[in-house]
């Protein structure tokens, strides 16, 4: 369970957990917060991001629900020209001006009702199917009491709470699957805070998503990422679920049993299908390989995952370290290691349509986080459509779950990392 706070034209991370997260609560019973994205979104125009707010009447209330919009001024006209000036030439605006136009040219009264028909409004344009969204109806400061297990301000309607509002079948029951990207536990993700104008979140990035669409002033900025989703909506029009939902499918290159456990276990908790792809020409003497992989194989095996063998070739991973093979464990011998491994993962992940890489390597507090985000980058970057997946798999209770797995599984007690240059004197 997820909550959020209401918020205007909101941005891509905020629809991507309403497309992603099986149920959804936009707190009701919250105070209005300023400088966030209640009352305020960032679109591209030609001059870069531009912040535009939504005024609001300033009272002695601050429940979120009751914060009128200010009309006296003609905020409405200088955000429509705003937004049509910089989406004028997108491939989509022209489909959608008019009916988003008409929620604001209605003059919702409140804050909360302005967001939400919005909100719904752009839910329904990209297909946010079933419904992922439920307002809720517990608010402390009207007095209404929040089911004692929750966080103040919100709860299930399905515990007898009555909504603000719900309207056809687009508030129903949302059938879907567990938390993307983050901990399956029951205990409720709370992201009101995290999505947030001046605090960068990584919310995308852990669900696997964030990849660059086509915008309008793509060749003038590059790619600008966080922006309201209207910028996704007018320039990828229907498309945009297909950036707001995560593949299914990932490539999990992996180096051992003990570093693949708690990352496969949680990548099939949460939904996905991943494909384990052994290549890991750096590991000697041979026997040490065999034994490796005859670990791994059994545990996919239990957990009823594939696995890709890749050619061993450890002569030809000896050539792509050459010069570095006196380099410490985590220096530049390392870095080499990773970007040929993943090379190869990200060539397999291209030619087979895998569409996100991610590797067991960095599961190990032995490894460099760092060098194997570089590495993953740099190999996707040289391959067709396939995406890093930057995760720290060593967050979220994977760490611990990691080394209840080792032994649970009694794992094959590794004493090296792999190549010959990280064994001691002693085991040589
Ligand atoms: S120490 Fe490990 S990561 Fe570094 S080069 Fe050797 S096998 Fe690769």
């Amino acid at each position: 369970m997820v909550v959020l706070s209401t918020a205007f034209c909101p941005p891509i991370e905020y629809f991507a957990v309403l497309a992603g997260y099986s149920s959804v609560f936009i707190d009701s019973g919250e105070n209005y917060q300023k400088q966030s994205w209640r009352n305020r979104c960032r679109i591209l125009t030609g001059s870069g991001p531009q912040d535009l707010c939504v005024p609001v009447v300033h009272s002695s209330s601050r429940a979120i629900t009751e914060i009128q919009v200010e009309y006296t001024t003609p905020w409405v006209v200088k955000f429509e020209r705003a937004v049509a000036s910089a989406y004028d030439s997108s491939p989509f605006f022209e489909f959608y001006r008019d009916e988003f136009f008409a929620i604001l040219d209605s003059h919702p009264a409140t804050l909360w009702e302005l967001n939400r028909q919005i909100t719904e409004w752009i839910c329904r344009k990209i297909g946010v199917a079933g419904g992922a969204v439920e307002a809720t109806a517990s608010d402390p400061v009207r007095g209404s009491a929040a089911h004692p297990s929750q966080p103040r301000g919100w709860a299930p309607r399905s515990e007898g709470n009555r909504g603000p509002r719900k309207s056809a079948d687009f508030w129903g029951a949302h059938e879907g699957g567990t938390p993307l990207g983050g901990s399956t536990s029951t205990a409720p993700l709370d992201l009101r805070d995290a999505i947030h104008p001046k605090r960068p979140n990584t919310i995308l990035a852990d669900m696997g998503l964030g990849r660059p669409y086509w915008q309008v002033f793509r060749e003038r900025f590059g790619f600008t990422p966080g922006l309201s989703v209207l910028d996704l909506l007018f320039n990828e029009g229907p498309d945009s679920i297909l950036w707001l939902q995560r593949p299914k499918k990932v490539l999990l290159h992996a180096c051992c049993a003990p570093c693949s456990g708690a990352v496969l276990e949680r990548l099939l908790q949460e939904g996905y299908q991943p494909v384990v792809f052994w290549s890991n020409s750096n590991i000697t003497p041979k026997e040490e390989y065999d034994h490796r992989e005859n670990e791994l194989l059994r545990y996919a095996k239990k957990l009823g995952v594939q696995v890709v063998e890749d050619d061993y070739d450890h002569a030809a991973w000896r050539d792509c370290v050459k010069g570095l093979e006196s380099e410490p464990e985590r220096g530049a011998r390392c870095l080499e290691c990773f970007k040929a491994r993943l090379l190869r993962a990200a060539e397999y992940a291209s030619r087979n349509g895998f569409p996100i890489l991610a590797t067991t390597l960095a599961s190990s507090r032995w490894k460099s986080l760092e060098q194997v985000d570089e590495a993953g980058s740099w190999a996707c970057s040289r391959v067709e459509g396939v995406q890093w997946w930057p995760r720290n798999w060593r967050k979220g209770g994977l760490q611990e779950r990691r080394a209840q797995i080792i032994k649970e599984q009694d794992f094959y007690n590794q004493t090296f990392c792999g190549c010959e240059f990280s064994r001691t004197r002693e085991e040589l």
